[in-house]
């Protein structure tokens, strides 16, 4: 077949390749090329903990928002349920989320998609005994540094190319193809010139304690303790703006007593590996089309990014949202009959 419309998806994060494979895979009559400079290992996504739950941006409609998160985790919740499930990293896992005192929010919007969702009992909390309030359920865990080779595989399968390039703008791809989709994440800050992208650093440790098998997390974001396929993940930081990449030994300390607090038998556990990575945020993600005109041209840009520290747990929902707004620009590409 011959494949008439060129697309480019900027980004080789879980947004970009969960972006890149919905597209190849609907829309056959597309070429379809993911451009990247920083590939698996090495981007945000491969060191994010996965775990899927979310906060709610505020001025994003909220069933847009309940949308994002249902699709991720269907389509995750159904990759545990097949073969795939080691191959592709995912998982699940239960446990609970804590908070020092009871959050104005007791049910979440996303309650009613994870397993089993319920407000702890008090007997339960008595393991806790710094918090009031905390809520059970059993939710999805997708490890993208197995999740990333095994949706590139997929990609390259339904005939997705990819290439390993730095794009310094967008004009530079607008000869090679007639639509563009933005999924940098932090890149977008000086690929698109947005000022609104900005750092939230994360900095998590890998522990071997194979006996922690549930996920404890305060409320309040700072502290985590995530088990994983082979190990767990402990954190955490949330530092807006910082952007250092390098390990902090205060916050590795801080981690490991805040998660021993938790945990005691963490105290135990055998070091791995210590990680930081830079939240692509954004007061709300930027999910959207414009027509932008290059090289005297108008080209479609579709946007994906800002997605902060929920970047795992929606980017299935948030990549078919995105195949929708190609799909409104093919639309508008098509030639007009004439009169
Ligand atoms: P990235 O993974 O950063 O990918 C961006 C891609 O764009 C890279 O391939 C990069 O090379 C490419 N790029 C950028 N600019 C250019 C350019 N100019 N030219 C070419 N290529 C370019 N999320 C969850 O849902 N659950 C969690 O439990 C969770 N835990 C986290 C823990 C930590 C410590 C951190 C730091 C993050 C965590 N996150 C979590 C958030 C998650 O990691 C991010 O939201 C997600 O990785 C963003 O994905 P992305 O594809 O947008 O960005």
């Amino acid at each position: 077949m011959m494949k008439s419309v060129r697309v480019v998806v900027v980004g080789a994060g879980v947004i970009g390749f969960s972006t890149a494979v919905c597209i190849v895979e609907a829309l056959p009559f597309c070429s379809v090329t993911l451009m990247a400079d920083k590939f698996s290992p090495d981007t945000t996504s491969d060191g994010a903990a996965g775990i899927l739950f979310a906060a709610q941006f505020p001025d994003i409609p909220l069933q847009r928002q309940r949308c994002w998160f249902k699709d991720s985790f269907d389509h995750l919740l159904a990759i545990t349920q097949s073969q795939c499930a080691p191959e592709a990293g995912v998982m699940l896992s239960s446990g609970w989320q804590i908070f020092k005192e009871v959050p104005a929010v007791k049910k979440p919007f996303w309650s009613e998609f994870v397993i089993g969702f319920r407000l702890m009992t008090d007997v339960e909390l008595k393991r806790f005994p710094d918090h009031k309030f905390g809520q059970a359920f059993t939710t999805l865990k997708c490890e993208c540094s197995t999740y990333l080779p095994w949706l590139e595989k997929r990609f390259r399968k339904a005939g997705g190319q990819v290439e390993q390039r730095k794009v310094n703008n967008l004009q530079e791809l607008s000869n090679s193809f007639d639509i563009i989709v933005n999924c940098s994440g932090l890149g977008s800050k000086v690929l698109v010139g947005d000022t609104q992208v900005y750092p939230v650093r994360g900095q998590v440790l890998k522990v071997e304690a194979p006996w922690v098998q549930h996920f404890i997390r305060d409320g309040d974001g700072t502290t985590y303790i995530y088990p994983g396929i082979r190990s767990v993940t402990i954190g955490g930081t949330r530092q807006e703006g910082d952007w250092r990449l390098q390990v902090d030994d205060r916050d590795t300390k801080g981690i490991l007593e805040r998660c021993s607090r938790l945990e005691p038998s963490l105290n135990k556990a055998k070091i791995l590996s210590e990680w930081v990575g830079l939240r692509p945020s954004r007061k709300n993600p930027r999910v959207e089309r414009e027509v932008v005109e290059l090289q005297g041209r108008p080209v479609p840009v579709v946007h994906n990014y800002g997605h902060g520290g929920w970047g795992v747990t929606l980017a299935w929902g948030t990549a078919l949202d995105t195949l929708g707004l190609v799909k409104q620009s093919l639309c508008e590409m098509a030639p007009q009959p004439k009169l």
